[in-house]
């Protein structure tokens, strides 16, 4: 049997850590861990290490790589973007897994498709900052590009051998979020214990306040618009709260087609690193008893992230980069407390407003929007 060697950048997150899990279900199928990557969570890379004994480690933080040297003295391990790009192109590699949180893993998901690897993308951040790019690095390096976001997996099963002119729709299913039914006042009190308790989803804490602000949505739109070449208008996002349709694609004769299953990230992780092929799962069998009523609504009008990311969207250019890097240093000032939730949306619209994009889509102009989205973030 040919191994399936996987690089996985961002070992140790949520996606990361459920990556390992399906590999360790699909070993005998031949998945292999080749090369692992995190930000700074060292000590649990050394124990993954000691189990997966990969060939090389990229710590992007210089000062935890020298610590988990010492740790493991006999270890291959990179720092810095240079070895987060080491390893995403490596050679023995057939797919790079890319989850690492936030605007970080664009270098690294660029190296890996111009190296022609196939990339399953968790990162979010990555599509809507360098969504042009990353698409046409891919294509002109017969690189695919296979969603592991479940509303993405979703529509990406959806449409497998389907022609895409016979797309009217795409319905991006939220499940609302832990705050779906406050009102504008309510949502202004709200705590960063509350924001990090989703009713149906288990994520890493960016994920999870993007989920209850409903940006995450928001962002996933503007990933569909580059993953799938559709037009903005012709996705919708339908609040579905029990989280078990993951998306719907409507075609041009009305025949609608939907992806279902438990609210797991297990299952497109494993199909992004199967597909074509399918393996049998790691979960139960579906138990509809669970779920006797399936609900559909619009989204809710007091959280205007998603407002925000059409917009953006609508504005094109270097727009979609600055929104998420400015959200994403709101994020992290919520989490620190140094804002409040509802400051997230607010300033985000400030920002967003007053700023002029511009049309180059380069790498280069691409990280200077990142840095100028985020210094502006830090002082509104
Ligand atoms: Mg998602």
């Amino acid at each position: 049997m040919k191994q399936k060697n996987v690089v996985i950048l961002g070992s140790t997150g949520s996606i990361g850590t459920q990556t390992l899990d399906v590999i360790d279900h699909l070993k005998s199928e031949g998945f292999n861990p080749i090369a692992l990557a995190a930000h700074s969570q060292i000590d649990l890379l050394e124990q993954q290490a000691h189990k997966w004994q990969p060939q090389i480690i990229a710590v992007y933080d210089q000062q935890k790589a020298l610590e988990l040297q010492k740790r493991l003295p006999d270890q291959k391990i990179v720092t810095g973007i240079e070895g987060l790009k080491e390893v995403a192109s490596l050679q023995e590699a057939d797919i790079i897994v890319s989850a690492m949180s936030g605007s970080v893993g664009i270098q690294p998901t660029l190296s890996a498709l111009k190296a022609g690897k196939n990339v399953a993308l968790a990162n979010k951040e990555v599509l809507v900052a360098a969504g042009e790019l990353i698409m046409s690095t891919a294509k002109e390096h017969g690189a695919s590009v296979i969603p592991i976001d479940s509303e993405h997996s979703a529509l990406f099963q959806c449409l497998e051998g389907k022609d895409h002119k016979s797309v009217r729709r795409m319905l991006l299913t939220a499940s609302g979020g832990p705050f779906l039914h406050y009102s504008r006042d309510r949502l202004s009190q709200i705590t960063l214990k509350e924001a990090l308790m989703h009713p149906t989803w288990q994520m890493g804490v960016k994920n999870t306040i993007d989920s209850s602000t409903l940006m995450n949505k928001g962002l996933e739109l503007i990933e569909a618009h580059f993953l799938f070449g559709i037009t903005s208008e012709n996705i919708e996002i339908v609040v579905h709260p029990q989280s078990v349709i993951h998306s719907m694609v409507e075609f041009i004769d009305g025949s609608m087609l939907a992806q279902m299953s438990a609210p797991t990230m297990l299952v497109p992780i494993q199909y992004a690193l199967s597909h074509p092929k399918r393996y049998p799962g790691l979960i139960e069998r579906f138990n509809y008893t669970h779920f006797s009523k399936l609900e559909f609504l619009p989204p809710n009008p007091g959280f205007k992230c998603i407002n925000l990311c059409y917009y953006a969207l609508k504005q094109g250019g270097t727009a979609p980069c600055y929104l998420n890097a400015v959200n994403e240093v709101l994020v992290e000032r919520f989490v620190k407390g140094e804002i409040l939730w509802i400051d997230i949306s607010d300033k985000l619209e400030k920002l967003l407003m007053k700023y002029q994009p511009e049309k180059e889509l380069t790498l280069e102009k691409i990280l200077e929007t990142d840095k100028l989205g985020r210094l502006h973030a830090n002082s509104v």
